[in-house]
């Protein structure tokens, strides 16, 4: 979020099709649970467009764009890495240092989170190897988990820029109103 240094979500691995969804819920979370920005494997465009689409009505900042090299992407990132995995420490156990390496010191955090086999690599190249649970679950659920741990439940009060429209909460029914309207 703003108030602190980047954090960035990588997608790694995409299967066309089969992970569309999957792939465009990633980024969504990544922008709603206050990620600065997603970076997804080069064919994955339909899913870059949906996640742009959204933040052009609903707001941002948030970035989102195509890598060629995904894998390049965690070699040349200058800051911290966590890739969350099922077999990793237990976030619970790992969050504070977390943490304390991305706002204390101000490093750029990379959360990488898989689609399906992710090479031994990966694991390697982290500086965090993190499970939310050591179960097998989803990647969406996995990240939207580990953000609010990491922000501590700041990125529910964020504001948008630059939206046209934003939803009006409500104990029932459904309210959108155009920010043009104020
Ligand atoms: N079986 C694959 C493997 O061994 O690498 C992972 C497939 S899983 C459906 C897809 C992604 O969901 C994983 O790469 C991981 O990022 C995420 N994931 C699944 N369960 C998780 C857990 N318990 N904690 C954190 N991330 C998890």
């Amino acid at each position: 979020m703003h108030d602190d240094s980047e954090v960035a979500v990588l997608r790694l691995g995409h299967r066309p099709g089969r992970d569309e969804r999957m792939t465009t819920h990633v980024g969504l979370t990544a922008r709603a649970l206050g990620a600065d920005r997603v970076l997804l494997p080069d064919n994955a465009g339909q899913s870059k467009e949906t996640v742009a689409d959204i933040t052009d009505r609903f707001g941002g900042p948030f970035g989102v764009e195509l890598t060629d090299s995904p894998q390049g992407v965690i070699r040349n990132w200058e800051g911290r890495v966590v890739h969350l995995t099922m077999y990793g420490e237990r976030v619970q156990d790992v969050e504070d240092e977390i943490r304390a390496a991305h706002g204390d010191e101000g490093r750029p955090l990379l959360i990488v989170v898989g689609a399906e086999k992710v090479p031994f690599d990966v694991y390697e190249e982290a500086d965090w190897n993190v499970g939310v649970t050591n179960q097998p679950h989803s990647e969406v659920a996995g990240l939207a988990v580990f953000l609010d741990r990491l922000f501590e439940g700041r990125e529910l009060e964020r504001d948008w820029e630059n939206a046209d429209r934003h939803v009006m909460p409500m104990e029932t029914g459904k309210r959108v109103e155009s920010t043009d309207e104020e």
